[in-house]
């Protein structure tokens, strides 16, 4: 039987493992993702899973199927967290998962396929400054330059990792090859309104949005407010309130467009003086990246016009760039027949937010569902959720891993 009570209990017994007083600060390699990762191991082998630390700080734990070494069917999400974080963005889909595992272990059931779940040490990126380290060490896709990363105190992650008690050169062997993961799923808060709006307890994720990240720097001349006339002036930070409304302007050009100017800087930054020079940053989200790039070539050709009319120089430099990670139509469609086996509305809805299956897509076909949370919150202590949609979705994820059919086994 699931037991959904213990779900949040198990939320509120990570919570406690933060740097944070009173909040919930845990970063990776942190004595408190330890503590948390120790935590997390135990419930694994209490839920009858083989369990251990890997070499990147992941916990894993594996159920065997109906025979020993098969494929698996790999669970997961992260247990780092932002920082003064909630306590579901993440832990809910390892918890979940591992509920799922104990439901069947306590009825001696084994399925015709391993079931894996790993609860991935870094997502969020925040201890150095790079995302989905956990992951894409799972993918096989962890970029050893990371371990040179420093974090914010000098510490690189090669040094981290060996206090930490574990050596970076074992990371390869924590890699997973094609072939051994039959799907991935994932189990994850929504951080959006949608199904608290149209009053759904779970959604089926269609595809993690891609995402362009811009910074754009104005340079115009900085000037006496007083003395100089508004006819010779070039004044960066206006030019920039022009290029943040057309920012604004292109994303609402289609529905499932996002854009957002996050940050913004202006120098000298003085109530007197004219802004001379603006630094700010564009983030472009969508799910399919013909509609990004489109969005991104609009904006960039939107801010050189801008520019050019108010001579200032333009510069824009492209940060980051990761393409959509499209979820598997083949596992969407088991997963719709899980939500409404359970009695749920099916809606299928794509993730604003980046998840760990953006690493797991490099070895396997990937889908997530998301469960209803408070007011579409998250990376805040009010992220909240109640426990009948944790209850909701782990008979979902149950269902679905009961019902899971691979790909390869059916064909
Ligand atoms: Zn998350």
């Amino acid at each position: 039987m699931l037991d959904p009570g213990r779900i949040m209990e198990r939320c509120d017994a990570l919570a406690r493992h933060s740097e944070l007083p009173g909040g919930l600060t845990r970063v990776f390699l942190s004595p408190q993702a330890r503590a948390a990762t120790d935590n997390v191991l135990g419930w694994m082998r209490e839920a009858g899973m083989q369990a251990k630390l890997d070499a990147i700080g992941n916990a894993a734990g594996r159920y065997e199927g109906e025979r020993a070494g098969a494929p698996c069917l790999m669970l997961g999400s992260h247990l780092d967290t932002v920082r003064d974080a909630g306590r579901y963005d993440g832990m809910l889909g390892v918890i979940s998962a591992i509920e799922c595992v104990h439901a069947l272990s306590a009825r001696k059931k084994r399925l015709p396929f391993a079931i894996e779940i790993i609860g991935f040490g870094d997502e969020e990126g925040v201890r150095f400054g790079t995302t989905l380290l956990g992951s894409r060490a799972v993918a096989g896709i962890f970029d050893s330059k990371a371990l040179h990363a420093l974090d914010s105190s000098g510490q690189s992650m090669s040094t981290a990792l060996n206090e930490f008690g574990l050596d970076p050169n074992r990371i390869p062997e924590v890699s997973r090859k094609k072939g051994q993961v039959l799907a991935y799923a994932e189990l994850h808060i929504e951080q959006g309104p949608v199904l608290e709006a149209e009053g759904l307890p779970v959604g089926v994720v269609t595809a993690i949005n891609g995402f362009s990240r811009l910074r754009v720097t104005l340079r115009g001349a900085a000037g006496h407010a007083g003395t100089v006339p508004m006819k010779l002036r070039r004044d960066a930070l206006a030019g920039a309130a022009e290029c943040v409304l057309a920012t604004e302007k292109v994303a609402k050009g289609h529905a499932e467009l996002v854009g957002t100017v996050g940050r913004i800087e202006a120098k000298p930054g003085a109530i007197n003086v004219i802004p001379g020079e603006v630094m700010f940053t564009v983030d472009v989200r969508a799910p399919q990246d013909p509609l990004r790039n489109d969005a991104v070539a609009a904006i960039r050709s939107h801010i050189d016009k801008i520019a050019k009319d108010r001579k200032l120089d333009c510069e824009i430099e492209n940060l980051q760039e990761f393409g959509v990670s499209a979820c598997a139509p083949w596992l969407m469609d088991q997963m719709d027949k899980a939500v409404a086996r359970q009695g749920f509305p099916v809606r299928r809805l794509p993730s604003g937010a980046g998840h760990d299956g953006m690493a797991l897509g490099a070895i396997t076909d990937i889908c997530m569902l998301f469960v209803r949370c408070k007011g579409g919150i998250s990376h805040s202590p009010l992220e909240s959720i109640t426990q009948a949609d944790a209850a909701a979705g782990a008979r979902v994820l149950s269902d679905f891993i009961e019902h899971f059919e691979p790909r390869g086994l059916s064909a």
